[in-house]
């Protein structure tokens, strides 16, 4: 939290003779409730920042619009300390925050922190300084070619920054510190932040074909209602689904409105920043962990004061203070991305549709494969909706086929079949481009002791070491211990024991290069593509055909368009299906339909060749026929007798503890308190598949209900019967996705 700043109003300590006037602040931390405090100063409307003292120290927190508690006498209230130089939180987002809290069972406080994401954005930005001509300008002065450029460029009583006054005038910085001291320039001041350039909204958009046609209009007039509306955009991949929604988003413009777009990769997204350009002639404001501090701070401020139109970002950008928001799209709605696994655990898609209806605003879902929630509530009359039913401009989709791995077998110690290879080989002669596609991260994922059997694993979690060859170490890829790889066995200590077991994309990569040495290989995975320059910088490499063979982990299949990519080789298609959660088959046809999806578009058919050992699966049937709704419809049917989500509810219980006991007995009195009754079914407890992670031992319970019943009571009475020492952590994950 930064301190006051001077310019804030200071109020004094001392207790008035008039009436006291109580105001609720909630805290940025994780406390449920909000505190009261006196308020000397008539006019603080709710949503003012303000600084506190709590215990000993001052916090800055939000001036609450509930009632004050009546109990605590007036004297025991302590002062407001300052009021902050920033634009109120708006109602709309204090509700948003009442209510994701409400819904996930966290603290209040724990949800407004991810609104107040950057305090520093809460003072005031100091102005910057710039330059201003001389009025007059010295007569004695010598006006060399240079200096002429830098007057022209500089209209009188106008202040320009030196870097942008430098570039205009195309001279060195010398130039004008030169001109400075010969009395030519004088310092002026900047206002503190540049404007976000507004999309320009007469720029023609590309002529839409009749189905893009009616989709937009359909979502220009949901827009322009200013009323909630969900609907779900969908469409195979190249249909011009972005096409559409960047219509919504003038739409949203032309109103005054703000818009935000959630994309689940936003470091992946150089491709879709150059179409939003040239759509609308700028960038719009970006929001994802990779942001400088600054940038974060402008564009928190930026967004505070209504200053940025368009923002496109990651599922934290559901928090920022937009005054007017009329539009919030969520691009790939179907990415398991958009659900936060840790602190506040919330579904990003979920929430921008309740974040919608709180603000009057339009939610548009897209995908080429929507998830069966949203399936489910479009076919429901929930969800408006809205199809294109092919791709544009005539591309044809990908030819999709199987290779039963049973009878293709690759060569001992091989992974590519040898009709993938034969396929790859075709497509490099041919002069175009390939991809393998294995959605695994390093070399090996399991190291084996060739003596004993002994296999190597993490010691703080339930998981097997990663090689990763190339950096020459054992990785843990779920808490991120590193070792270096053993030269003898660590139990039977036989020497140079160790082989790897099962492929990586590394793995792959090593035997690319013997089959196909003269190919240009790349490989695209998050450790070899560290941050968004490094995608952005593939996958310019890639669209200049400088690349041949593409080898890639599911960031490959994030939305890329790839011009001359015609096959696309899934290396192992049943990987995703192991474990066997509830959506495993799901996310596997939604991952394998977006990676085939990046084959062949416009000039160029693709083709897609899947590996399987089970090629009749129901997964590989419906990739192969395409026929998406088909399957998702057997997946309803098959969770609808059960009442699975979405036709009940579940919410996870996690408890961990560094202490196993520990864990254990508070696992075992939730069981014993757990909720019973009609339409309700609980769980476990049972260790967690990851029973070990990060050093701490893990039990789950789980909490099945009808539809019709809320959980959040039941649970709330459920923990509010069960004694945790504070060694012992109980997470609660309403709607849980990932079930490790
Ligand atoms: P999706 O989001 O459904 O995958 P895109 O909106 O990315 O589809 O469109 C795929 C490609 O086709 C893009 O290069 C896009 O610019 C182009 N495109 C789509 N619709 C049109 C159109 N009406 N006119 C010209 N180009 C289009
Ligand atoms: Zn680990």
């Amino acid at each position: 939290m930064p301190a006051p700043s001077r310019k804030q109003s200071l109020l004094p300590e001392t207790i008035s003779s008039s009436p006291v006037r109580r105001l609720r602040v909630l805290l940025p931390l994780p406390l449920a409730d909000a505190y009261d405090y006196r308020a000397d100063e008539d006019a603080l409307p709710p949503g003012s920042f303000v600084a506190v003292p709590l215990g000993g120290r001052q916090v800055i927190g939000v001036v609450w619009d509930e009632a004050p508690e009546s109990q605590l006498p007036d004297h025991r209230l302590r002062p407001i300390a300052a009021v902050l130089e920033a634009p109120p939180m708006p109602e709309k987002l204090r509700r948003f925050v009442d209510w994701v809290a409400a819904y996930t069972l966290s603290p209040r406080g724990a949800v407004l922190r991810m609104a107040m994401s950057v305090p520093a954005a809460l003072e005031a930005l100091p102005h910057r300084a710039g330059w201003c001509r001389a009025d007059p300008l010295p007569e004695a002065a010598r006006l060399t070619p240079a200096r002429q450029r830098v007057l022209a460029a500089l209209p009188a009583h106008e202040v320009r920054a030196p870097d942008d006054l430098a570039r205009e005038a195309g001279v060195a910085p010398a130039v004008l510190r030169g001109m400075a001291d010969a009395g030519l320039l004088v310092p002026g001041l900047l206002p503190p932040l540049e404007d976000f350039r507004p999309p320009d909204l007469a720029r023609p958009g590309p002529v839409l074909d009749a189905d893009q046609a009616e989709a937009a209009s359909l979502l220009r007039s949901a827009v322009a209602r200013e009323a909630y509306s969900t609907t779900l955009l969908s469409g195979v991949t190249g249909s011009g689904k972005t096409e559409v929604y960047f219509e919504a988003i003038a739409a949203a413009l032309q109103a005054g409105r703000q818009a935000l777009v959630l994309l689940p990769e936003i470091a992946l997204s150089a491709q879709w920043l150059d179409r939003f350009r040239a759509r609308f002639g700028t960038d719009p404001a970006l929001w994802h962990s990779e942001l400088s501090p600054r940038t974060r701070r402008i564009t928190w401020r930026a967004v505070a004061e209504g200053r940025a139109p368009v923002l496109v970002g990651a599922r934290s950008a559901l928090f920022l203070p937009f005054p007017d928001l009329g539009l919030i799209v969520v691009d790939e709605e179907h990415e398991t991305a958009f659900k936060q696994e840790d602190g506040v655990i919330y579904h990003a898609r979920d929430m921008a549709v309740v974040r919608a209806r709180l603000s009057d605003a339009a939610c548009v879902l897209v995908s080429a494969t929507p998830s069966l929630e949203t399936l489910t509530n479009a076919r429901a009359g929930r969800y408006g909706e809205c199809h294109l039913a092919a791709r544009h401009g005539g591309a044809v989709m990908p030819e999709i086929g199987l290779i039963d791995l049973r009878r293709e077998t690759p060569p001992r110690g091989r992974f590519l079949s040898p009709a993938l290879v034969a396929a790859v080989a075709e497509t490099l002669k041919r002069g175009e481009q390939a991809m393998l596609f294995l959605n695994r991260r390093g070399y090996a994922p399991l190291t084996l002791c060739r003596a004993c059997g002994h296999r190597l694993r993490c010691p703080n979690c339930t998981a097997w070491l990663v090689e990763h060859r190339a950096a020459r170490r054992l990785q843990c890829h779920h808490c991120g211990h590193v070792e270096a790889p053993p030269s003898h066995c660590p139990s039977c200590a036989a020497p140079h024991s160790t082989v790897p077991i099962g492929p990586g994309v590394e793995r792959v990569l090593e035997e690319a290069a013997t089959l196909f040495p003269e190919a240009r290989r790349l490989v695209m995975a998050s450790d070899t593509l560290p941050g968004p320059a490094a995608a952005a910088a593939a996958a310019e490499a890639i669209e200049k055909r400088e690349v041949d063979l593409i080898i890639g982990t599911q960031i490959v299949a994030k939305g890329w368009h790839f011009p001359y990519l015609t096959l696309v080789g899934v290396v192992d298609a049943d990987l995703g299906l192991a474990g066997g959660d509830l959506r495993a088959a799901e996310r596997t046809v939604q991952l394998l339909h977006q990676v085939a999806g990046r084959a062949g578009r416009a000039e160029h058919p693709g083709r897609v060749l899947l590996q399987s050992f089970s090629p009749d699966h129901p997964v590989m049937q419906a990739l192969v026929s395409g026929e998406y709704e088909a399957f998702m419809a057997a997946e309803a049917e098959a969770r609808r007798p059960g009442s699975w989500p979405p036709f009940g509810r579940l919410a996870a219980l996690i408890v961990s503890s560094p202490d196993e006991k520990a864990a254990d007995r508070v696992a075992r009195d939730l069981g014993r308190a757990a909720p019973a009754g009609q339409g309700v079914e609980v769980l476990g407890p049972a260790p967690a598949p990851l029973a070990l992670l990060r050093g701490r031992h893990r039990r789950r319970l789980l909490l099945k209900a009808r539809r019709d019943i809320g959980v959040q009571r039941l649970l709330g009475e459920w923990l509010a019967k069960v004694d945790v020492p504070g060694n012992v952590r109980v997470q609660v994950d309403v709607d849980p996705v990932g079930f490790l």
